[in-house]
């Protein structure tokens, strides 16, 4: 779907877009420092965000680095972990995949010296020194928040909703549930909503979340409303919908303001998305990695519990943005996309 200048949305007027910007700089004597991305099929943001943004941030502090991608496969990820580490990295910044492949690879790094970070997504029981996220039950919030907005503005009566949950194996996806279970469940004890199916997506997998959508709404045609984890999942939702000729009337919620979910909202097929600033995210993980390069004492401001490894690791919690079509603009702004990207299709 292509949202163009003719939606007559702020978003897609004509002042200036922000833009990415990216720092040089050359390797320098502190260390090496790797990072391990989960995949490229879950979300656009690990390629399209995160690997620029840290890129640029270690260019600009002048430090050397390796970025990878374990294209979902966790043995993989072990492989490009050993091969980092042999390589002479110091640090290491994972994603993992799944916690128990994580902490394996966390383990295996300390017994060698080397200090870990979990980037975005927490390893149970793990060992990594720092963790670096959003608030992901804030996320889940705003999701719920937002679908709920959605549905009543469509003077739905009693609709049921479904829900698209991410992978089991991420504790990011039972996080954001539990942010948006705490805004739906009260929802459906008094009656408002109807508890339609709810299942996780293995992987987070867009594809496969198309085929368990198109079951769910085979078995249930009358789903009024799709809490979808992420915009991955909710433009598999959208495109099912569509096929339906339900694409509008039906609200989609999402997560990481990918361009296609931000023209979806515009487009009025998506309810809203959640903008996580991975800038923000990349410049804080980066910094605590080059100061453990360094053996540089570093600021964690925030603290998580691991209930696994029953420890508070030190972490930096960034807060989570709303984004529906008022405000689509905000994501332009903060030069996350760029307008040409959204408003004149990819
Ligand atoms: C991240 C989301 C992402 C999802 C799928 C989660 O752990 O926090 O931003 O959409 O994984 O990659």
């Amino acid at each position: 779907i292509a949202a163009t200048a003719a939606f007559g949305l702020a978003a897609c007027g004509d002042d200036d877009d922000g833009g990415n910007g990216a720092a040089g700089g050359s390797g320098g004597g502190t260390g090496k420092i790797g990072v391990i991305l989960p995949d490229t099929k879950s979300s656009d943001r690990w390629a399209t965000a995160d690997q620029p943004l840290l890129e640029a941030a270690f260019k600009a502090a002048g430090v050397e680095y390796d970025i990878q991608n374990a294209q979902g496969d966790a043995t993989q990820m072990q492989t490009i972990a050993d091969q980092m580490i042999t390589s002479g990295v110091t640090v290491l910044l994972i994603t993992n995949l799944d916690s128990g492949s994580g902490k394996a690879i966390q383990d295996k790094a300390k017994a060698q010296g080397v200090a870990t970070i979990d980037y975005d997504r927490l390893t149970l029981g793990g060992s990594a020194q720092y963790y670096v996220s959003f608030d992901n039950v804030a996320v889940g919030r705003l999701q719920g928040e937002g679908l709920v907005k959605c549905l009543e503005a469509s003077g739905a009566q009693k609709p049921i909703v479904a829900e698209l949950n991410g992978a089991p194996t991420d504790n990011n996806a039972s996080l954001f549930k539990e942010g948006y279970d705490s805004v739906l469940d009260p929802k459906y004890a008094d009656g408002t909503f109807v508890k339609g199916p709810d299942q996780s997506v293995p992987k987070w997998d867009n594809q496969e979340a198309g085929t368990i959508f198109e079951q769910m709404l085979t078995q249930e045609p009358n789903i009024g409303g799709v809490l979808a984890a992420n915009d991955g999942l909710g433009g598999a939702a959208i495109a099912i919908l569509a096929k339906n000729g339900l694409n509008g009337k039906v609200p989609v919620t999402g997560q990481d303001a990918t361009t296609s979910a931000l023209q979806n909202i515009l487009a009025g097929d998506q309810c809203m998305t959640v903008y996580k600033a991975v800038q923000k995210e990349a410049e804080a993980a980066a910094k605590l990695a080059i100061a453990l390069a360094k053996g540089e004492p570093a600021e964690a401001p925030d603290k998580v519990n691991d209930p696994e490894g029953k420890r508070d690791v030190p972490s930096v919690l960034l807060e989570p943005v709303a984004i529906t079509k008022d405000n689509v603009k905000d994501v332009i702004d903060d030069g996350y996309v760029t307008r040409a990207e959204v408003c004149t299709g990819k």
